[in-house]
């Protein structure tokens, strides 16, 4: 099956970035968010994000006005219509994500990919939901998406070989590599990630070195181009909570216990880069952790 229109849902940090891949990459792009204000936000960061590209010399000034004259933008599902894929990258809400596959079931073509951004939830479970369980299936991609290389590409109990060759070829066709994962909880990244990170906040908490030490250890002694507190402020303390729960939750084992300290600093409303407070106060330069 070829795919020239790929439909976007949910127009925030990762459907803004799926949708600037895909523009880049010469497809025709509908951009669908529910909230009219999520549009010309996201309009705005792709326009910034191609504008560096060009100033980088890794996209012409013309192939950015050619690539944006592709990209429709809305709130209403029935542009999809003559979409050949949707990826759906709304919040990471079993629910949200249900209603969303209910509204497209009468208004895609009966033989219309979905593919699901999902970090978490089961790619079979949302197979089932979708209706077309054997034209689902799982493309998690990676946050900055224009830049990030990597696509998990994970298949539902259901989803056809098509379905998957088809995906494959389109996740090369946006640059990216594609990493084949198992429908398992945090598949292959974010399984092995985050522990790691959590486990940085358990050391940090004991004592066993600071915040400073911490990083400066695994960026110099295992060559990681950003230490785990740095790397957790910027994936954001709530989302690294959210995903140890799941790992925690669905693989019952306490290795997967999310840290004390990480819950305390999501209570305390210190989130990271994106709350200005994490490991590190964003309100200096450079960040350095609070005394
Ligand atoms: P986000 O909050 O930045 O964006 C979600 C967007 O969906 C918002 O623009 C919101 O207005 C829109 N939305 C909400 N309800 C909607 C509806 N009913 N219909 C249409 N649009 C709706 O979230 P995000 O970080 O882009 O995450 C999206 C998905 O991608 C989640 O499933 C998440 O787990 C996954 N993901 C996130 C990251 C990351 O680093 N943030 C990485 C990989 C995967």
């Amino acid at each position: 099956m070829s795919i020239s229109k790929i439909g976007v849902i949910g127009a925030g940090l990762m459907g803004n970035g799926i949708a600037h891949a895909a523009l880049t990459a010469g497809f025709d792009v509908i951009l669908v968010d529910a909230f009219e204000a999520a549009l010309p936000k996201a309009l705005a960061t792709m326009t910034k994000n191609m504008d560096r590209q060009v100033a980088k010399g890794s996209l012409t000034a013309e192939a950015k006005t050619a690539a944006l004259a592709r990209l429709v933008t809305s709130t209403d599902y029935h542009q999809l219509k003559d979409a050949d894929i949707v990826i759906e990258a709304v919040p990471e809400q079993l629910e949200i994500k249900k209603a969303i596959y209910d509204e497209l079931a009468p208004v895609l073509k009966p033989e219309v990919l979905l593919a699901s951004n999902t970090s978490s939830i089961s790619i079979t479970k949302l197979a089932t939901l979708s209706g077309r369980p054997d034209k689902f299936i799982g493309m998690h991609f990676f946050n900055p998406v224009p830049m990030m290389k990597l696509v998990e590409i994970t298949r539902g109990m259901a989803t056809s070989d098509e379905t998957e060759a088809t995906v494959h070829k389109l996740a090369e066709k946006l640059g990216k590599t594609v990493a084949a994962a198992q429908d398992s909880p945090g598949f292959i990244v974010n399984r092995i990630l985050c522990p790691m990170l959590n486990e940085a906040i358990f050391a940090l908490h004991e004592g066993v070195g600071t915040v400073q030490s911490i990083d400066a250890g695994m960026k110099l002694g295992a060559s990681h181009p950003m230490g785990p507190l740095e790397l957790a402020d910027f994936i954001g303390l709530d989302t690294l909570l959210s995903v140890m729960r799941v790992l925690h939750a669905e693989l019952g084992e306490d290795k997967y216990r999310p840290a004390p300290l990480l819950v305390k600093y999501v209570e305390a409303g210190w989130l990271g880069r994106k709350s200005g407070r994490g490991f590190y106060d964003y309100s200096t330069t450079p960040p350095t952790p609070p005394k």
